[in-house]
């Protein structure tokens, strides 16, 4: 299974990549922006998932959200949002867009799982 972590932080990308190989993804890939990480899953359509940051330089998470779900050759990707507790009055908005779930920081790899879980993943 191929993820894609999607986030401006290098620290916040290493530690959400070892989790996704933790629990079964074999194939993780990381992207510093939205205009970055919308190129990637662009190249590579059999990504299965993409964790999303909000503020991000150069294309923002919630505007790779509405790109991504404008393309259709890119449906399979689950999109979730990995958000702090200030911008959770802006979830609705995100899945509004077309996101499929969020988990709030701090979390833990037992969180990541069930949420995986609800996506249908079987880890
Ligand atoms: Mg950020």
């Amino acid at each position: 299974m191929k993820a894609l972590v999607v986030d401006d932080s290098r620290v916040m990308r290493m530690l959400l990549a070892q989790m996704l190989r933790e629990v079964g993804f074999t194939d993780v890939a990381q992207a510093e922006h939205g205009k970055a990480g919308l190129s990637h899953l662009s190249d590579n359509p059999d990504i299965s998932l993409a964790l999303v940051d909000w503020n991000m330089p150069e294309m923002t998470g919630i505007e790779m959200v509405e790109q991504v779900r404008k393309n259709a050759s890119l449906n399979q990707v689950k999109l979730m949002m990995v958000t702090t507790e200030s911008e959770l009055s802006r979830v609705e908005q995100a899945l509004t867009l077309g996101a499929d779930e969020f988990v709030m920081k701090p979390f833990t790899k037992d969180v990541i799982t069930d949420k995986l879980k609800i996506l249908g993943f079987s880890l």
